[in-house]
């Protein structure tokens, strides 16, 4: 509950501080703004632009002995996939990702107004109309999420920040999952009083309805000061969610009450959906036509959005790569760099990489060129006409990190020249 830019939580004892600390000659970190499961977050300063920022920080699962208590790579990578397809004025964006041999940080929008429920009176709740405008930019947020197929799954009050404006501001979607077709899923997650009742039944549930169910308990905590659900046994506790029986206090107004009876629905197939609450009275009450239909459009961020983010990503050469070199985890797919161009993350020195790509060249009978004074390319693979058939160059990432860039050339001799060739010469099959 610490307003983000004031009081910052200290180190716990015994732990070092990174206060002071550049990152990557960018960032200057500052004190602690809050800690979950698998990350810290500092708030930190762009030395580039002076602008404040918050640093989610993971131990690099890739670092010896990180694996274990860190995150699993592929979380942190989803994670950062997700955040990367947002871009809503209700969700923290990711600005970028960098890391370094101990640490993955995501760069984040700083939440300067710390935690929604530092605004909750000394009863512990919020008026019925203060409620209602952050449950509107929430379901602003969670609408827009899930027409872009992300689902939060971990909507809670921790997760749900205020910027220096007020604004709310939904983070952390480090349980987030992306669609997959409409299958249903089978992951338990969330936290146990905002878990939705068909997710304790196990037989698979839609995300999109456990987002909303997670909502209504957020709105019935505002409001009441309590929550609907509760129980000193977690047992009684999901027995009560899973009855979805709850009672709301004498001073809920009677649409609210209508409201939160179909929202905390223990049925998801006769849940509200975010349509559904978007058209309830309670929801529209006091609000123009201009400001609700702004709030569900996103403004101007809709028009940034485009289904290709893959590509977005393909384009910048961030901790992913690192994370992506270890025989398990193929982020290949991910970056998947477009037409005529490859890219393959390599362990390997710049100059044998090269030096294979130009054996492979000649043996081809094809006229190799060399560029670039660093060693690390571009190398040209030419026709005796002069037709370029790839041009490969190499990206340092870390010490022993790299990523090659091939783009190779027009026609089907060049396509089977890649495939045939150049591939196994860019990185040569693992033995095992
Ligand atoms: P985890 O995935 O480990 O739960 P979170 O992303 O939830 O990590 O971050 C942990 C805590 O750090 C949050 O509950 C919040 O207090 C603080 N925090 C996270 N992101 C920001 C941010 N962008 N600005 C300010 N504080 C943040
Ligand atoms: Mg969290």
């Amino acid at each position: 509950m610490s307003p983000a830019t004031g009081a910052v939580a200290s180190a716990a004892p015994g732990e070092e501080s990174p206060a002071g600390t550049v990152l990557l000659g960018r960032y200057e970190l500052g004190g602690l703004l809050g800690r979950g499961a698998s990350a810290k977050v500092y708030l930190a300063r762009d030395l580039l632009t002076g602008e404040s920022v918050a640093i989610k920080s993971f131990p690099n699962p890739r670092a010896s002995g990180g694996a274990e208590e860190g995150r699993r790579p592929a979380a942190i990578e989803r994670e950062a996939a997700i955040l990367r397809r947002l871009r809503h004025r209700h969700v923290v964006r990711l600005h970028e990702i960098l890391a370094t041999r101990k640490k993955v940080h995501f760069v984040l929008d700083l939440a300067a107004g710390g935690e929604l429920f530092s605004l909750v009176d000394a009863s512990g709740r919020m008026t019925e109309d203060l409620a209602r405008h952050y449950f509107r930019q929430l379901i602003s947020a969670v609408r827009y999420c899930h027409a872009r197929g992300v689902f939060h799954r971990d909507i809670k009050p921790e997760n749900l920040l205020l910027d220096e404006a007020g604004a709310l501001k939904v983070a952390d979607f480090g349980l987030g999952a992306v669609a997959d077709g409409g299958n249903l899923r089978h992951t338990l997650c969330g936290t146990p009083a905002y878990v939705a009742p068909e997710i304790l039944s196990r037989k698979g549930y839609d995300p999109a309805k456990v987002d909303i169910w997670s909502c209504g308990v957020v709105l019935f905590v505002l409001a009441a000061g309590y929550l609907p659900f509760n129980d000193a046994s977690l047992v009684n506790m999901y027995r009560k969610i899973y009855a979805g029986k709850f009672r709301c206090p004498s001073w809920f107004s009677p649409a609210l009450r209508d409201l939160l009876r179909r929202v905390l629905h223990p049925n998801p197939d006769a849940r509200i959906d975010a349509d559904g609450i978007v058209a309830h009275p309670w929801f529209c009450d006091g609000a123009s036509d201009e400001e609700l239909a702004r709030l569900m459009v996103g403004g101007h961020e809709e028009a940034w959005f485009k289904p290709e983010f893959k590509e977005d990503m393909a384009r910048e050469m961030t901790a992913f790569d690192i994370l992506s070199f270890s025989p398990g985890s193929d982020l290949s797919a991910l970056f998947g760099a477009g037409p005529g161009k490859e890219r393959v993350f390599v362990s390997e020195p710049a100059a044998d990489v090269l030096s294979r790509v130009e054996a492979a060249g000649r043996k081809e009978g094809y006229r190799v060129r060399r560029e670039g004074k660093r060693g690390t390319g571009p190398v040209y693979l030419e026709e005796e006409s002069g037709g370029i058939v790839a041009k490969v160059s190499v990206f340092k990432l870390a010490d022993a990190v790299c990523v090659v860039e091939v783009v190779k050339g027009d026609g089907a001799e060049a396509a089977l020249f890649w495939t045939e060739r150049l591939q196994p010469a860019v990185k040569p099959p693992v033995l095992s």
